[in-house]
């Protein structure tokens, strides 16, 4: 909210428009630093929206208009949300769809005058100075689609959970993230020092002398891991017993391509298309999407890149497709049920992903599946996508196995039915665990409910493994849940050969598996499939992974 919504009129019109010149110049060097930030981080198409933004904020008219209103006594935020509204009321009447799409830029502009006026720090792309941790109420996929990402060492929110696509985010870019911190920002101002351990949940502010000491040591040590790490990297992934694992990134960003690649991982199991959407003014058209999909299939070199067709809703929302307000987002319209009811915004992207898999294998894989109507609907759909490429004669790969994810309970059930229909499943265990426990995956207050060793999701996992082993079809877990070792034993015991995680975890994940066998882990497995309560699995594996350990 502005600070300064009751000073409408102004004491002093002169002192005001000192306020709006200081402000103007503030805000376009913040807009052009946006601009290039955005050219480095995901590309000049990304960029170029905020030089409108710049056009605007040097726009006469818009200018004038402002100042009229000073003139009048009117306060500087007051005459800016006026005029702001005025434009944004006036692009939404328009009837072509570029213009009117420009609202939801006033809005932008408005949002980052109005929050300069006021003194704020700027809440949409966060200009560090020199790095620091970041300490917000919460944060979006979006915020996190344009942050800074080099300065920002760690991310402390007061509102979020784990499994929110912008932790997953910070994950892939290896921002260590700490989320559901009450009363963070009422004690953590700027400038204090501050250590942050995601890994064990702690943020100290204002830490003492033995702390940092204790920490610096902690930090050398990890830097020796890491090191040692760094020797698993060209090594294949397998068991003791040489049982081998794949293990693949999930990746969003284009600058998740060299983490990845840097990490060692073998291919992408789960593009997430919708990310790069987030950081954009409106929807990018074909040639934009394949170039983007080009470019992350050509980033690795003839591993497999599985493209994940848009999945907005839930807690994903794009800027210029605003979704209809709804009492149970993830319940709702999201995800291939968004892109079924925008064949057009769906077709595009089918025939987008089949151009780039000219460059490289790649699969397609259809988001929140739950029946066998919408594998129909999505394989007419790509039909159609390769029709009018044909028709066009533009180059495209004819056969790109397709698959679905296994995310929603329904699908799980009837994976037996699913199967013959694909070439292969993917475990969405984020959302699978969310719907299967009634457990909301962004809900700190339902926190203990999510857990992924429920009984529940290992039944599941186990048949739907089972199933698509029967059918000979792949399967691969992309969920969060593979980069924990404890869950990660489990699931390699249930048979499962293919994982796809946040690329720093590859590493580390790869240097566990080559400390137990594929027997050990088919034992933990079948221990823990027999025992109805999370407590019992979990204490059971933390036995098990220390034996591991010890051992190694
Ligand atoms: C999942 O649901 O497990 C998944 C991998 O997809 P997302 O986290 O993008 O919903
Ligand atoms: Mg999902």
């Amino acid at each position: 909210g502005h600070a300064d919504i009751l000073d409408e009129e102004a004491a002093c019109p002169e002192e005001e428009h000192r306020r709006l010149d200081a402000t103007l110049e503030k805000t376009r060097i913040q807009t052009l630093f946006l601009e290039k930030r955005v050219a480095e981080r995901l590309s000049e198409d990304d960029a170029a929206i905020f030089h409108t933004h710049l056009m605007i904020l040097e726009d006469r008219s818009f200018l004038d208009k402002i100042r009229r209103y000073l003139d009048q006594g009117v306060s500087a935020s007051h005459a800016v949300k006026r005029v702001v509204g005025e434009y944004i009321e006036a692009f939404g009447r328009m009837d072509d769809p570029y213009l009117r799409e420009r609202a939801a830029d006033m809005e932008d502009i408005g949002r980052r005058l109005l929050g300069n006026l006021a003194g704020q720090e700027n809440h949409v792309l966060l200009q560090l100075k020199s790095p620091g941790i970041l300490v917000a109420r919460e944060i979006l996929p979006s915020d996190m689609a344009c942050l800074d990402h080099e300065q920002v060492r760690g991310i402390v929110t007061e509102v979020g959970e784990r499994n929110s696509h912008a932790v997953i985010m910070a994950k892939s870019l290896g921002i260590p993230a700490l989320v559901g911190v009450r009363g963070v920002t009422r004690l953590a101002v700027s400038d204090k020092n501050a250590i942050l351990d995601a890994n064990s949940g702690c943020f100290y502010l204002n830490p003492t002398v033995r702390i940092i000491e204790e920490y610096r040591r902690l930090e050398e040590d990890c830097g020796r891991e890491l090191h040692r790490l760094d020797e698993f990297r060209d090594l294949p992934a397998e068991t003791r017993d040489g049982v081998r694992i794949i293990l693949r990134a999930n990746v969003g960003l284009v600058s998740d391509i060299d983490v990845a690649t840097r990490n060692g991982a073998e291919g992408v199991g789960l593009y997430r298309t919708e990310f790069p959407y987030m950081a954009r003014s409106d929807f990018p058209d074909r040639e934009d999407q394949y170039q983007l999909y080009r470019k992350v299939v050509e980033g690795f070199a003839g591993h497999p890149v599985t493209i994940r067709t848009l999945d907005i809703g839930g807690d994903k929302a794009l800027p210029y497709f605003t979704p209809p307000k709804e009492d149970n987002p993830f319940m709702g319209w999201r995800s291939v049920r968004v892109s079924l009811d925008n064949r057009d915004i769906f077709r595009t992207q089918i025939e987008a992903i089949l151009m780039a898999a000219t460059h490289g294998p790649v699969k397609i894989l259809f988001p929140m599946i739950s029946g066998l109507e919408e594998i129909d609907a999505c394989k007419k759909v790509m039909e159609e996508a390769r029709q009018s490429l044909r028709r066009e004669g533009v180059p495209f790969a004819e056969t790109v196995p397709f698959g679905v994810m296994i995310e929603v309970p329904a699908a799980a059930r009837i994976a037996s039915m699913l199967a013959p229909e694909v070439d292969f499943f993917a475990l969405g265990t984020n959302d699978l665990i969310q719907y299967l426990l009634a457990a909301d995956r962004n809900n700190p207050l339902v926190n203990r409910y999510y857990d992924p060793l429920h009984p529940a999701v290992l039944q599941v996992l186990n048949e739907v493994t089972r199933v698509a082993k029967r059918f000979g079809k792949g399967v691969c877990l992309c969920g969060e849940m593979a980069s924990d070792p404890l869950n990660f034993l489990v699931l390699v015991g249930l048979g499962i050969r293919e994982f796809s995680m946040p690329s720093p975890f590859i590493p580390r994940t790869k240097a566990f598996l080559r400390d137990f066998s594929s027997l050990t882990a088919r034992k933990a497995a079948r221990e823990v499939l027999v025992m109805g309560e999370t407590a019992k699995i979990r204490s059971h594996l933390i036995k098990m992974v220390k034996e591991i350990e010890n051992i190694a």
